[in-house]
């Protein structure tokens, strides 16, 4: 389970009552803070030694996905720089305080000095701006709900981080003949990300397939029968795609890996494209990535990690009601239950791509709400991640001969302009489409990462995202 430590500044000069004040709030206020992820208090900082071997404890503690810092009192900041210098986790600067308003009888000089983090925290900014580190600053009252929700905003995102520098990615085949956007420099993302990305053949997938038995299948069919509707007469499709999940899912464990990519052009040995297969295993929270789309497979996993309740799922912009204003969105398959209106219905049709045996898949219409659309392009000598706020809106239509899982939404700032802007942006036709992760999330992931981040929401304008696109270009060459 990931924690976090909250060290408070502070110093020796207002002697040991100060200090045992100092301790005894900050305990209270890392034990009041209600958040995704617990908070540890780890200790009042007086000295450059006690900073130094704290920070260094952080790093190398698996479970430690981060530090909150405070200054309850002044901190000198000299005294932080070797440490955090040191730091390679995520870094909230809680700028609260231990009171919520001035008392005005019981204000004196002593009351000043032990309640001046409006004082201490401008210090303790000063050295994280001289440094440009990547750090979210949080400023309120820390019972203020609203001050809560942006710190377990943050810890979302250094979930993520934590996450995505161990992640590894499985290759069932290459990217897609011909297709740029999938493409992206593996070295360049693993320094990043921290992501390895590597090939499997798909001819040992066959062979692993061949090696589950009946009984292991009749398990998962249960498994499918609790979550999905279920009255398809093919029930060996059905079967088939279990096969397949369970093999593809093995190598995943035997790995260590939590995402993996696969392409129509390369099943050897495989009698169906894996459907019902892929989109399981996103439901149990693996990343996935179709036409050896690894970099969308990556994002897919990390939000999940992000989220492990919430609902993301590969997704793929597919074609237009311009009337309307909507973007239907599907793949052929593989798109997770997880963001499923209703419960979905297992079928099995014809796929006329891939020139296999009709696949088993699951298909459900998308739910309303909002979400964003993410893409993760190499952008040659950095990666950019795009992320567009939409609005998905159950589908109009029942579309009774497109036996696929689909969702329709309408892009942000306006239909048209949010299709311009995300051209221009670059983003993929492949995505991630998350109804959870916020744009302050992605803002702290991609700070932690050194990532670009290109955000399209309601205030943006094809020009005003051009102009920053320029900036982006300036800052990175
Ligand atoms: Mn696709």
């Amino acid at each position: 389970m990931l924690k976090f430590w909250f060290i408070t500044g502070s110093q020796f000069l207002y002697g040991e009552e100060t200090l045992r004040q100092v301790e005894a709030d900050s305990k209270e206020i890392a034990a009041g803070l209600k958040l995704p992820f617990p908070v540890e208090y780890k200790l009042t900082a007086k000295t450059e030694a006690e900073i130094e071997k704290a920070v260094k404890e952080a790093n190398y503690d698996d479970e430690c996905a981060g530090i909150i810092t405070f200054c309850h009192t002044f901190s000198p900041s000299k005294m932080w720089i070797n440490g955090l210098a040191l730091l390679q986790k995520p870094w909230l600067h809680l700028h609260t305080q231990y009171n919520e308003t001035i008392p005005n009888e019981e204000i004196d000089m002593d009351y000043m000095n032990l309640h001046q983090s409006a004082h201490g925290d401008r210090e303790h900014g000063f050295i994280g701006a001289r440094l440009r580190a990547a750090r979210t600053v949080v400023a309120g009252y820390w019972k203020d709900p609203a001050v809560q929700e942006k710190i377990a905003r943050w810890q979302r995102a250094a979930a993520g981080v934590m996450f995505s520098r161990s992640l590894k990615i499985v290759r069932f085949g290459d990217n897609m003949r011909e297709v740029a956007v999938t493409e992206g420099d593996k070295v360049e993302v693993q320094l990043k990300l921290g992501w390895q990305v590597n090939t499997w053949a798909v001819g040992d997938l066959a062979e692993m397939m061949n090696a589950v038995t009946d009984a292991e299948i009749d398990a998962l069919m249960k498994e499918y029968a609790e979550l999905y509707t279920f009255d398809e007469k093919d029930t060996e499709a059905i079967r088939y795609q279990a096969r397949e999940e369970i093999a593809i899912e093995r190598i995943l464990v035997r790995e260590g890996a939590k995402a993996f990519s696969n392409t129509f052009q390369d099943l050897h040995g495989m009698k169906q494209l894996p459907g019902l297969a892929a989109q399981h295993l996103m439901y149990k929270g693996y990343g996935f990535g179709a036409e050896g789309d690894w970099k969308t497979a990556g994002m897919t996993a990390v939000i999940k990690a992000m989220y492990p309740d919430g609902s993301a799922s590969f997704m793929e912009d597919y074609t237009y009601d311009y009337k309307h204003e909507l973007i239907l969105g599907a793949h052929m398959l593989e798109v997770c239950p997880s963001i499923a209106a209703d419960k979905p219905r297992i079928e099995v049709h014809h796929l006329g791509i891939g020139d296999r045996e009709p696949p088993a898949r699951l298909v459900f219409e998308g739910k309303a709400g909002k979400a964003k659309a993410l893409s993760l392009i190499d952008m040659g000598g950095r990666l950019r991640l795009i992320a567009q706020d939409v609005t998905c809106e159950k589908p109009f239509q029942d579309m009774p001969n497109l036996p696929v899982a689909r969702a329709m939404w309408r892009p942000e700032p306006s239909f048209l302009e949010g299709l311009e802007c995300w051209i221009i942006a670059g983003g993929a036709h492949h995505t991630v489409l998350s109804y959870d992760v916020t744009a302050q999330t992605l803002r702290d992931f991609a700070r932690i990462m050194g990532i670009e981040l290109v955000v399209i929401d309601k205030d943006t304008t094809p020009v005003s995202l051009e102009r920053d696109l320029m900036l982006g270009d300036l800052i990175y060459n």
